[in-house]
């Protein structure tokens, strides 16, 4: 190969290269600050994330109850609450809890549940979370069901990674999806969520949610469907949903 050659493929490469470089473009900057600054109340997935756990009902409200032990819904939302208050405690979250105790705001249900949203509002909640137990008149019906506002996506988001992980742990024989309900509890901008952990009018269901093993597996469940919400939209600055994010809710 003469000289001139080469020059003349040297040439060639060098213009390849730019024209790789021209091809690939600039890498999109990552934003520098993360969307929301983290806060050092502890180590682990969920630190500086404060969410409100709600056990719902208590006191002379006991909820649904359930066919064959006679127990209240109240007693087994508590216990599934307080699981999760641990486990979300565990991965660094701050927990607000409605109730500790078999207790109730106020006789005027819509005076109870704004009391309880009070509690989101004065201690900065990110995110609502309340516990219950279905029950219908038909005792075929089973498995656990997620509830959100319509029209809010954050929530439909919230509500999909919960019902995925609910069905992922539990295995219930009905995989149901997560659905729109009008809800008080719901009221808030933040995303917030209803879960019911399963049915106290199917026989089979009611002996699960009774065993403190499966309302610790339904509470470790949800725990793992709030950090996948909060590792999906954790550096979003905005509301706008990504496609993949958008597969996802619609489960
Ligand atoms: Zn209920």
């Amino acid at each position: 190969m003469t000289g001139r050659w080469k020059s003349r493929l040297y040439t060639l490469g060098l213009a390849g290269v730019f024209l790789l470089a021209l091809a690939v473009g600039p890498r999109p900057a990552r934003p520098a600050v993360p969307a929301r600054p983290v806060q050092q109340s502890g180590d682990g997935l969920l630190a500086g994330r404060v969410i409100l756990v709600d056990a719902g009902h208590g006191g002379i409200d006991g909820g649904a109850r359930a066919k064959d032990s006679g127990v209240w819904e109240k007693e087994i939302n508590l216990q599934v609450a307080k699981a999760l208050k641990s486990a979300l405690e565990k991965s660094g979250a701050q927990v607000i809890m409605t109730r500790e105790e078999d207790t109730q705001y106020s006789e005027n249900k819509r005076k109870d549940l704004s009391a309880r949203l009070d509690l989101a509002r004065q201690g900065g909640a990110d995110m609502v979370v309340s516990i219950h137990m279905n029950e219908y008149r038909s005792r075929r019906e089973s498995g656990p069901q997620v509830f959100y506002r319509a029209g809010q996506e954050s929530s439909r988001l919230l509500a999909g990674c919960l019902q995925s992980a609910l069905i992922q742990a539990l295995e219930p024989a009905k995989k149901r999806a997560a659905m729109a309900g009008d809800y008080f509890i719901l009221s808030l901008d933040v995303p917030s969520v209803l879960v019911e952990c399963g049915f106290l009018s199917n026989a089979g269901e009611e002996k699960l949610l009774l065993t403190a093993e499966y309302q610790q597996k339904t509470a470790q469940a949800i725990h793992d469907g709030i950090a996948e919400y909060f590792a999906l939209t954790g550096e979003e600055a905005g509301p706008a949903l990504s496609p993949r994010q958008n597969t996802l809710a619609k489960q």
